[in-house]
């Protein structure tokens, strides 16, 4: 297949950009405005791969993506600003990349007639939840202005199904982690300041849950989804584990090998989720499992990180 991967220079997009080049056949064309998020350097190795371009853009600009479209048969669209603390402070770069960058997508598409179009989302998308999973078709309920661009996008994407037949499929997946993650983000930031002898600073209590997934396990499933999964549809993609924040903190400090006392409680995120669960069924039954424990995806990441300057 001939895939643009938009957004393919940030954590989740160039891993599974890697992916694409080395576990399967397929040439792929790299879009990215290389925001304070993304970064060549994500690329390393693959950048010159013959059946790899990488192109420096932004999803916005609407005739460099008619351009790139019109030449591929698939679009992923990994492009996002991705950080709720930042969409907390100031929503306007979420509102117009997440959802008229998307819209610009999706009409680029509409135009190529491509084959399929992934979009990636979150389950975030759902909003908290205190008991239980939740499934495809729960309704969305988003908390934050990052989930509420994330949802807005699902939306179009729904709607451009319904309304032009565009062959669209989306994935929600719960928080990521493992090599190439900006280092604002909990795990790479906690692996630094555990090694460096720094304060952990956790929100609240600690007690907000998050399901955790090895970036490798969700592009295997993103792969599955994009393969066999049945256009017009959504996906979960979860793991199943379960961590606080307090347990996923205290696990980072024994791995590295820091002390209790470098955890710091500090006040509360605004509108803080408090749990977030998916059942990840659907997925499975295309026949995808994830394969890494939380223990040796952080033990990978606690080599990366601690071994690189990220
Ligand atoms: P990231 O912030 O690491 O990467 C985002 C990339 O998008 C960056 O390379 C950035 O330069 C690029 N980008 C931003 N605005 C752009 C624009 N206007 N045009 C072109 N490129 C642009 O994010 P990530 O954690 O890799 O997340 C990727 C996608 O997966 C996002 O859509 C996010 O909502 C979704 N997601 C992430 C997680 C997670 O745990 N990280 C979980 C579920 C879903």
């Amino acid at each position: 297949m001939d895939i643009l991967v938009t957004g393919g220079a940030g954590f989740i997009g160039s891993n599974f950009v890697r992916f694409l080049l080395n576990e399967r056949n397929d040439s792929v064309t790299t879009l990215d405005a290389l925001t304070y998020a993304g970064s060549r350097d994500n690329l390393d190795g693959v950048l010159d791969n013959p059946n790899h371009e990488f192109v420096e853009g932004d999803i916005r600009d609407r005739e460099l993506v008619n351009e790139l479209v019109a030449d591929v048969d698939v679009v992923v669209n990994f492009a996002a600003e991705s950080h709720v603390d930042r969409s907390i402070n100031g929503a306007e770069p979420f509102v117009s990349t997440n959802v008229q960058g998307t819209q610009t997508l999706l009409d680029a598409s509409l135009e190529a007639d491509i084959d399929r179009f992934l979009q990636i989302s979150t389950d975030e998308v759902y909003g908290e939840i205190h008991e239980g999973l939740f499934t495809e078709d729960d309704p969305l309920n988003p908390r934050n202005p990052y989930s509420a661009t994330k949802a807005g996008a699902d939306l179009l994407v729904q709607s451009y199904r319904e309304t032009h037949d565009l062959p669209v499929l989306i994935t929600r997946t719960c928080n990521n982690f493992g090599p190439r993650q900006h280092p604002e983000k909990l795990i790479p930031k906690f692996i630094k300041r555990a090694a460096e002898g720094e304060t952990l600073p956790v929100y609240g209590d600690g007690s907000n849950v998050r399901e955790w997934i090895y970036v490798e396990d969700n592009c295997t499933a993103l792969d599955t989804v994009l393969r066999e999964g049945e256009i017009g549809e959504v996906y979960n993609i979860g793991s199943g584990v379960e961590l606080s924040n307090l347990e996923t903190t205290e696990k980072i400090l024994e791995a590295v090998g820091g002390s209790s006392d470098q955890i710091e409680f500090v006040e509360d995120r605004a509108g803080h989720d408090q749990r977030y669960a998916i059942d990840a069924t659907k997925t499975k039954e295309l026949g995808w499992e994830p394969e890494w424990s939380f223990e040796d995806g952080l033990e990978a990441c606690v080599d990366y990180y601690l071994e690189t300057d990220q």
